[in-house]
């Protein structure tokens, strides 16, 4: 039986006198405990306005002995002690029926029930209508979520049906100590049922686990990261309204396209010869229509530029005639090295842009080599990152404690 370890403090007058004495006592209290005044009593202050608060607010008072302390600190936002003092002394309110856990008409409200699901970009150009089966709680329909049939479900006579039950204690006259534990007969709901009389359908449990199918539609033009929500389709139980099933679509990656919100880019490579004269080349586009792309003769595609195809992006969700545009970055692939008898290159310099007329120098020249080098290295960061590799290869005995270090 786990007992609480902060008991509430509580003024034992506070049942049958009227909020007045209540402050009244209360500043008393407040006064003998007062940080300023008692430094070493801190904590005991807090308490001392914790309960204060409670016991004033009929709402807080209501959940305190529905759901203990735990239940309150919870329901309040789960603030902590340092907050409940500058509740009191700040002047604000505790934010309690604003929290998600509660519901417009103030029943309780069952969480949100979050499901991933992936959508390949072909179903989000296209929309799709897809079954998801989920297997959930319902409330057990043959006793209709009482647990057995009407009149076995009886308040629990441990705790008179709080589910809680609470020992007092005296520490002081006129102070007395609150402990609370979960109430082990009926463990904490405040009800219990005969066995004789519990629902044999749900063994008493008030609900059932049930297979669901929802379908779930994709529309066009829906994104990576959009809810589909079913509102009140996450687990049922008594007392408690349902919480929303939030279905999150997660875009898969795609081979050929990638999506900027409605635009898609692609990369196609082609030949030098493509670059200069011209090139036609098709692609599937993702609701598989064949799609042909004529670059004419006469016009030129430099390396890793882009041109735009209008109109052939991903459809706008809820308006999918309308579509954005599909970007094409080309890639240029040159010859190899010596692809060609040097002595066709005259004629092809020939027919190619005449060279620009090389400046005339003056003084002392230096010829240099030119040498091939790997642009995926990158060129300033690489080279750091070559001469660090180097050492630390060249001098790995020496720095052997020191490489050991790093990894860990
Ligand atoms: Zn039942
Ligand atoms: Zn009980």
């Amino acid at each position: 039986m786990a007992t609480q370890g902060l008991g509430i403090w509580m003024l034992a007058d506070a049942e049958s006198s009227c909020v007045t004495s209540k402050s009244e006592a209360y500043r008393k209290l407040a006064k003998e405990y007062h940080p300023d005044k008692n430094p070493n009593a801190g904590d005991k202050f807090k308490e001392i306005s914790f309960a204060y608060e409670v016991l004033s607010n009929p709402e807080k008072r209501e959940l305190y002995d529905r759901y203990g302390e735990q239940g309150l600190r919870e329901g309040s936002g789960g603030s902590g002690m340092d907050d409940i003092f500058s509740h009191i002394f700040g002047g604000g309110l505790f934010g309690f029926m604003g929290g998600q856990s509660r519901s417009r008409n103030g029943r309780r409200r069952g969480e949100d029930m979050m499901h991933p699901l992936k959508v390949s970009l072909e179903d989000l150009y296209n929309g799709k209508t897809t079954k998801l089966q989920l297997s959930k709680n319902v409330l057990c329909s043959s006793c209709n979520g009482q647990g057995g049939k009407t009149g076995a479900v009886q308040k629990c006579s441990a705790c008179r049906g709080r589910g809680v039950r609470i020992m007092i204690r005296q520490l002081a006259p006129g102070m007395v100590q609150q402990m609370q534990s979960v109430c082990s007969d009926c463990n904490g709901e405040g009800e219990v049922i005969n066995e004789k009389d519990r629902c044999k359908k749900c063994e008493g449990k008030k609900v059932i686990k049930e297979v669901k199918i929802l379908e779930v539609h994709v529309d066009k033009g829906m994104k990576h990261g959009q809810r589909i929500t079913f509102t009140g389709e996450a687990d049922q139980a008594p007392g408690v309204e349902p919480g929303d099933i939030v279905l999150v679509l997660q875009e898969k990656e795609n081979e050929v396209f990638q999506r900027d919100g409605n635009d898609l880019h692609m990369t196609h490579k082609i030949g030098l010869v493509e670059a200069l004269c011209g090139f036609q080349f098709n692609f599937k586009h993702l609701d598989a229509r064949q799609i042909v792309v004529r670059y004419p003769p006469g016009k030129v595609i430099e390396p890793g530029s882009v041109r735009v195809v209008r109109g052939e992006g991903m459809p706008q969700y809820r308006n999918p005639f309308e579509k954005g545009d599909l970007f094409i970055k080309f890639e240029v692939q040159f010859p190899e090295n010596n692809w060609i008898n040097p002595d066709k290159l005259t004629e092809l310099e020939d027919l190619l842009p005449a060279r620009p007329e090389t400046s005339t120098v003056s003084g002392e020249t230096e010829e240099v080599d030119l040498q091939e080098f790997d642009s995926t290295r990158g060129s300033g960061g690489g080279q750091r990152r070559e001469a660090y590799n180097d050492s630390s290869d060249e001098e790995s005995g020496h720095h052997g404690p020191g490489v050991q270090c790093a990894h860990q």
